[in-house]
């Protein structure tokens, strides 16, 4: 701790973002980062605690004291190989985490946490900038050979790791672009996918191909999810080329609503309207689902839901409502009961902040229609009693609305995809894999293994960066009996 009196001296200082006005006018990132200086001061409000809660909060184990107080020192470089020396992608996780990490640090007991999230966001951006981020191939090829499915951050970090190690590895997706939903999930306006793209090139360096439109395992994809599958790739034909395969997927069935009207035109899952927004964006045609002049309804409180809000208002939506089933939390959590864990509160997006109505512990009853599209939404209140909900008598009421988009979350991965490997499923129908012990990270079936959503069920992108590494070790052991790679 190069500056013990810090925390004392120096308040929080969080990243500004572009005026609202401003940033609705396009979909391009709006967060600027901090200053070298601005990061230094805020590396310096770190205590260094002897038990760092922040190490243990964050899913990868970042080494936060340390890199806190390398970038006060002006020591940069160092603080990215600290920081690179438990995340693949810090520019992907300084941009879209929800820090749990700042949930936990001390200071947040009764202060504001030092901003972790903002340090890292400085540190590999600048290290980018300086060009110190440079591809670090294998001195030793193994000769083995391994297939990942899926380029969400899972894959990508299971094949860098195991890139690293000497392995030849393909990726193989089934959409037309690497990077899974921080490619066609996540908006541009929190993560350009510019990112992505250089990561893939410094991948690609250091021996990974990777393969596009290739759909493995599974010849039917579901309506709702993204397929631009020019070509199949059968679980035996795969098994029968490469030494190893790791099931990095994702959990891609979302949560449907069949209540009555569902079949109208303007109900539909996020992902059908968010998927062609980014790819409208990478100049693939326009979005055929419009927000503009619309009364757009979001059900679901996560997310995947404020990333509707936010991409319907810069469609130019005339409103925005969004609706959750579970009351409304409090806006301040009891730091005393929660801490270090993550606190259920009131969260306030960015998109949020754009502009849209909340309204909480409401659930849709019916969609209706006017010559078959959507043109208004009925609701009834909801009270939570014992954990259970029970409609309001007398409560119903009608919204307007032109577009309905679906956030509830994503029920399981592709099952047809886990039956054509053989992989035994969990009760929540993900690949049952554990992630201790010998043999981790290996599914029912032989030589497949599983990381990430696909296993986990849907979650964050610092979780699936952690599966995708610790995979890859698990790999390297099986096929080598040792392994250097860290967990
Ligand atoms: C709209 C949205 C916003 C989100 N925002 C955030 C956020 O702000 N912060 C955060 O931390 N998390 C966020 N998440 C969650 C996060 O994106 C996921 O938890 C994370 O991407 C999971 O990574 P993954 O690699 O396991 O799977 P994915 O990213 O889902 O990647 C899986 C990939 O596998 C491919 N695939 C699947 N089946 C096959 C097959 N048979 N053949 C070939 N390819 C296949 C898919 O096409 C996909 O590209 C968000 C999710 C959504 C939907
Ligand atoms: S918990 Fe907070 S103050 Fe303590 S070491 Fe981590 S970042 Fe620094």
């Amino acid at each position: 701790m190069g500056k013990p009196t810090g925390f004392l001296e120096y308040q929080r200082l969080s990243e500004a973002y572009a005026p609202v006005a401003e940033r609705l006018k396009t979909y391009k990132e709006f967060v600027l980062r901090l200053t070298d200086e601005q990061a230094a001061v805020q590396g310096a409000r770190c205590m260094d605690c002897g038990i760092p809660f922040c190490n243990n909060g964050c899913p990868v184990n970042n080494i936060i004291p340390d890199w806190n107080d390398l970038v006060f020192r002006g020591q940069w470089r160092q603080a990215l190989e600290t920081l690179h020396s438990t995340n693949n992608f810090p520019e992907f996780t300084g941009r879209i985490c929800p820090a749990p990490c700042e949930a936990a640090c001390t200071l947040n007991i009764n202060s504001d946490a030092v901003g972790i999230k903002s340090i890292e966001h400085a540190i590999i951006d600048k290290a980018w900038e300086e060009g110190w981020v440079q591809p670090r191939p294998a001195a030793v090829k193994t000769g083995k050979k391994v297939a990942v499915v899926g380029s969400g951050p899972a894959g990508l970090a299971t094949a860098q790791q195991l890139a690293r190690a000497g392995h030849d590895v393909t990726v193989f997706e089934k959409s037309s672009r690497i990077g899974g939903l921080l490619r066609y999930g996540i908006p541009d306006f929190k993560m350009e996918k510019g990112l992505i793209d250089r990561r893939v090139a410094q991948m690609e360096a250091e021996g990974v191909s990777f393969r596009t439109g290739v759909l493995v395992g599974s010849e039917t994809v579901p309506a709702g999810i993204v397929n631009d599958a020019k070509e199949f790739i059968s679980a035996e034909a795969l098994k029968k080329d490469f030494d190893a395969v790791v099931l990095a997927a994702g959990s891609e069935v979302p949560r449907d609503l069949p209540v009555p009207g569902r079949e109208l035109a303007g109900v539909h899952f996020a992902l059908e309207f968010l998927i062609p927004q980014n790819k409208a964006n990478a100049g693939d045609g326009p979005n055929p689902i419009s927000a503009e002049g619309k009364h757009v309804v979001v059900i679901g409180g996560g997310d995947t839901g404020s990333d509707c809000v936010g991409t319907s208002n810069r469609h130019g939506a005339v409103g925005v409502t969004q609706f959750e089933l579970l009351p409304m939390p409090p806006e301040q959590e009891n730091k005393s009961l929660t801490w270090p864990y993550w606190p259920v509160k009131l969260r306030t997006s960015s998109s949020h902040e754009e502009g849209c109505e909340r309204d909480f512990a409401v659930a849709t009853k019916e969609f209706i229609g006017e010559n078959g599209k959507v043109k208004a939404l009925k609701a009834v209140r909801l009270e939570w009693k014992d954990g259970k909900m029970v409609e309001v008598p007398g409560s119903e009421f009608e919204v307007k609305a032109d577009l309905v988009l679906f956030a509830m979350g994503f029920t399981n991965p592709l099952g047809s995809l886990l039956d054509a490997f053989g992989v035994t499923k969990d009760a929540r129908g993900n690949a049952k894999a554990t992630t201790d012990g010998v043999g981790c990270y290996a599914t029912s079936a032989e030589k497949v293994f599983a990381a990430g959503d696909v296993r986990r069920g849907q979650s964050l992108v610092v979780w699936a960066i952690r599966e995708g590494r610790q995979c890859a070790r698990e790999v390297d052991q099986f096929l080598m009996g040792s392994t250097v790679l860290p967990r």
